[in-house]
């Protein structure tokens, strides 16, 4: 099964109508726009020359059949594949540097196996998806922003053999993702990671009757907490808050005892900090579940 990526949205919504429907542990393949809805490509296409209507664009929605509000979501990332070239731009007033950048600029980079021809430089390919969510069940929400539903959340652990649970909050669930990156830093301080477009395998299972707090990331070696808010401070606490509750729920430690275990061995981390909304993550090691 296949999304082609003539079907996109720019807000997760309700009523946004299925592109098709699967069955839970169905594999789906997804096929994704970059952010600049593939309008960016060669180096004279700068930000000044982007479509803002058009950005952004995630793939779907999907209906996952089954699904109802108050279940879970698991999507398992079991592939990306990338096209051969990806761009990042610079502009003033865009991204952490905003202030200081001088000029727009446009630089394109080539991928090729394992590794990115840049800036004169080789970089590794770190394929991650920067944008994937399910429909919150009020308002809609646009595809740039990050929330407790998904969204542009731009974590670099969303990447191939991760699994991310994502709330159910309208039947079928709705999923749609977007926005690849072949290589992105923690934080995406200039707002933009090498973008790039591709696709995704995924597989979808709807779980019920378990509880986590959504968005969450299991991959062989951690669990993860994702929280989004206003600045990093309100999204850190929700993201240190979760996962001490997830402990709490899932082991017989107290909250005193969850605390000091992440303390000593969970780690905070920045998803994205360029965003409407901030987004950050608790990372524990699994074998402190035990
Ligand atoms: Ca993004
Ligand atoms: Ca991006």
């Amino acid at each position: 099964m296949r999304i082609s990526k003539q079907h996109v949205i720019y807000q997760m919504h309700r009523n946004n109508p299925a592109v098709t429907r699967c069955r839970s542990g169905d594999t789906v393949v997804f096929e994704t726009c970059d952010c600049f809805h593939d309008s960016v490509r060669s180096e004279t296409d700068l930000v000044s020359g982007v479509d803002f209507s058009r950005i952004n664009p995630a793939t779907g929605p999907l209906y996952v059949e089954g699904a109802e509000a108050g279940d879970l979501l698991r999507v398992d990332i079991l592939s990306i594949r990338l096209d051969s070239r990806g761009a990042i731009v610079s502009a003033p007033g865009l991204g952490r540097l905003a202030d200081l950048i001088g000029k727009e600029q446009t630089v394109i980079g080539e991928v090729s196996g394992d590794s990115i021809r840049i800036l004169g430089r080789e970089l590794p390919v770190r394929k991650m998806v920067g944008v994937i969510g399910t429909a919150p069940a009020g308002e809609g929400v646009p595809t740039g922003s990050p929330h407790d539903h998904g969204g542009n959340l731009d974590c670099t652990e969303i990447r191939e053999g991760a699994s991310l649970y994502l709330p159910v909050e309208v039947e079928g669930a709705l999923l749609a993702m977007g926005d690849l990156h072949a290589g992105m830093g923690d934080g995406e301080i200039m707002g933009a990671g090498l973008e790039i477009a591709g696709e995704v395998e995924v597989r979808v299972e709807v779980v019920k009757n378990r509880k986590l707090p959504t968005p969450f990331i299991e991959t062989s070696e951690q669990v993860m907490t994702l929280a989004s808010g206003e600045s990093m401070e309100e999204a850190a606490e929700r993201a240190i808050r979760n996962m001490a509750d997830y402990l709490t729920q899932t082991t017989k430690l107290s909250l005193e005892e969850a605390g000091m275990l992440l303390s000593m061995a969970g780690d905070l981390r920045v998803c994205q900090i360029v965003n409407p909304n901030v987004t950050m993550r608790m990372e524990l090691d699994r074998r402190c579940l035990a």
